[in-house]
């Protein structure tokens, strides 16, 4: 049957929830659990959204850090609130 290997991958799961990594703010590696995670490049801005290429040196695994577009600050006041 040529849909087996499709069945097997739809299985896979992430090495780490969205949820997890977010609790550790990103700092560890979703694979190995490393600390020496290191952004490679610009961040990708996409509408509400952003990805940020990050990659790991210790198992040398890449990805995206996602992003969402949560507000506004003024650069020059910094105030992050408008309604006071
Ligand atoms: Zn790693």
């Amino acid at each position: 049957m040529s849909d087996m290997r499709v069945m097997t991958e739809k299985k896979k799961k992430k090495p780490m929830t969205d949820k997890e990594y977010v609790e550790q703010e990103g700092m560890h590696c979703p694979f190995c659990g490393s600390n020496r995670v290191e952004g490679t490049g610009c961040i990708n801005a996409d509408g509400a959204g952003a990805l940020g290429p990050v990659t790991c040196a210790d198992c040398e695994k890449s990805w995206y850090d996602c992003y969402d577009l949560t507000g506004y600050i003024d650069r020059d006041t910094g105030y992050v609130e408008g309604n006071t």
